[in-house]
């Protein structure tokens, strides 16, 4: 049993690193090909030196492109906006080996460079003419594993035929290595195009891992096995489910709203707070959402607990959000609860019952799980934003859905994963990726908010992409009520010391 729980657990852990992998490299794909067709749309695409300079324009704004090319429909390549690239190609693939993206008339395929490989995407411009360019997907994106095991591993991105385009296995000749051994391999495909993710890892490393982590708990839940075994065999115990323990958990109040500021990047100021749930045991253990959450969301559970959380924060928070009608505060909504019957009217009247504006209230939808049925989700989303409350766009950049959900939602605000903040200094993509997300949220007269920002070298690099807003453990991580109320206070009492916060 203990083998078994061990296996799926790994497997699961290895397709979740797959289908993270998997979820950044479409979003370079979904940026590459929006930028590709903005250039068709509204530019000459040809190979004379007015239209190769725009298009060489364009390549350096969008940022996830490293070139772009003009080629016959053939695939023959007529001229680059970069002409010096063209002698790095070792070969450039011929129509047959393209692949279609599914519904749409783009194609994706293999660029063979001298010095690695990269992901090639072309769209037809007219009946001759096709524009391709060639995506920034590198290993560095595919950096997922935690690092006990990443030595260890191997997270590739590859065509849905299985031929590699990236890896973070850095010897460039991945596509070689053993891929038949003793490994643990997990092949995730998109959804969304003719891409895959493919992760490996070496049999023992794993194991090692797996031990270090659930050894432990598998040596104890066996004598606590054996012990409840007894018990129950004399009918004396049953074991509350974790489900009873949630539901008495809310019942006796112990899930409670914690609060993390948003801060002014340029000054430090808090601009307002983010609910974030926590689970107080009556002994003081504090137990994190990640361990409960879902829980609540499978059972529905999370229905009551979110308006408890709101009706708590808001209790809270009122003389605060009455001092200072600038002041925001944010509130997690799980997708499924959102588009439900009757949360509009619920979430009207608790607020209304708080005594609090719908303007100083943020509903923050996450991106990581998609909606089901996202033209509903957009009527919800113009139905709260009509009736004053904000709209948040939260955990950007990891979520399964990609840039057309995100338009298509016409939310109030992105919120940037914290996977792009923490990569800003180290990984020229992700700072990319961030500039054009502030692009695309400035296009949309969207605000941008940066999460989990933690020290002073992502604070400028924020700043530097024109981000004025953000959270992390740089200004606090969530604290309950009290300590938030006298971190604010605080602030406001050292009439705000922007010395201590070095922004500048
Ligand atoms: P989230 O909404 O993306 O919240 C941000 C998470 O990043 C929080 O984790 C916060 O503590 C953490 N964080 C913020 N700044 C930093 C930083 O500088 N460094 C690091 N390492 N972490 C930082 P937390 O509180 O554990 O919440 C995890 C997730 O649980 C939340 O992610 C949210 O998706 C979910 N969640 C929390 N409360 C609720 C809730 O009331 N309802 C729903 N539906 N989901 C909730
Ligand atoms: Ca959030
Ligand atoms: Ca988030």
């Amino acid at each position: 049993m203990a083998n078994y729980l061990s296996e799926t657990q790994r497997q699961h852990h290895l397709e979740e690193s797959g289908s993270l992998a998997l979820r950044r490299s479409e979003i370079v794909v979904d940026y590459g090909l929006g930028a590709l067709r903005e250039f068709a749309q509204n530019y000459e695409v040809g190979c004379n030196t007015g239209a190769l300079q725009a298009l060489r324009l364009h390549v350096y704004r969008s940022g996830v492109m490293k070139d772009a090319r003009i080629v016959r429909q053939d695939g023959t390549v007529l001229c680059s906006a970069f002409p010096e690239t063209l002698e790095f190609d070792r070969e450039w693939a011929a129509r047959d080996n393209t692949l279609k993206i599914l519904g749409g008339s783009a194609r994706l395929f293999r660029v063979e460079q001298f010095f690695g490989t990269a992901l090639g995407a072309m769209i037809d411009v007219d009946d001759q003419l096709s524009l391709a360019g060639v995506f920034a997907v590198d290993g560095s994106l595919l950096d997922v594993m935690p690092a006990e095991i990443r030595d260890n591993s191997t997270v590739s991105l590859q065509l849905s035929n299985g031929s590699d385009i990236a890896s973070t296995d850095s010897s460039a000749n991945f596509a070689l290595s053993d891929r038949s051994g003793h490994t643990h391999i997990a092949t995730v495909p998109s959804q969304r195009y003719p891409l895959q993710s493919y992760v490996r890892v070496e049999h023992g490393v794993y194991e090692a891992w797996n031990k270090q982590a659930h050894m432990p708990i598998m040596i104890l839940s066996g004598l606590f096995g054996a012990l409840f075994g007894i018990l129950l065999s004399r009918g004396m115990y049953r074991p509350r489910s974790p489900l009873e323990d949630l539901d008495r958990a809310i019942d006796q109040g112990h899930i409670q709203p914690w609060l993390q500021p948003i801060f002014d990047l340029h000054t430090g100021k808090i601009v307002g707070a983010e609910t974030l749930a926590r689970w107080v045991k009556p002994d003081g253990t504090v137990i994190p959402p990640a361990r409960f959450i879902e829980l609540a969301e499978e059972t529905k559970r999370i229905h009551i607990l979110t308006w408890h959380l709101l009706s708590a924060a808001l209790t809270a928070l009122k003389p605060l959000l009455k001092a200072d009608p600038e002041f925001n505060l944010s509130v997690n909504i799980s997708p499924s609860h959102f588009v439900s019957d009757g949360f509009v009217k619920q979430l009207r009247e608790t607020v209304l019952a708080a005594g609090v504006d719908a303007w100083q209230i943020t509903l923050e939808l996450t991106e990581r799980e998609s909606f089901e049925d996202p033209d509903h989700a957009a009527v919800v989303v113009a139905e709260v934003r009509g009736y004053g409350f904000k709209v948040a766009i939260d955990d950007v950049g990891i979520g399964h859905s990609g840039l057309s959900q995100i338009q298509r939602l016409r939310a109030d605000t992105l919120k940037i994963d914290k996977f792009f903040i923490d990569s800003v200094n180290l990984d020229a993509t992700a700072t990319s990726m961030i500039a054009m997300l502030v692009r695309l949220a400035r296009e949309m007269n969207m605000t941008v908010v940066a999460e989990g920002i933690e020290d002073q070298q992502q604070l400028k690099a924020l700043l530097a992409c024109g981000i004025a807003r953000g959270q992390g453990y740089l200004v606090s991580p969530p604290v309950a009520v009290t300590p938030f109320l006298e971190l604010v206070a605080g602030q406001k009492s050292a009439g705000h010391n922007q010395a201590a916060y070095k922004a500048a």
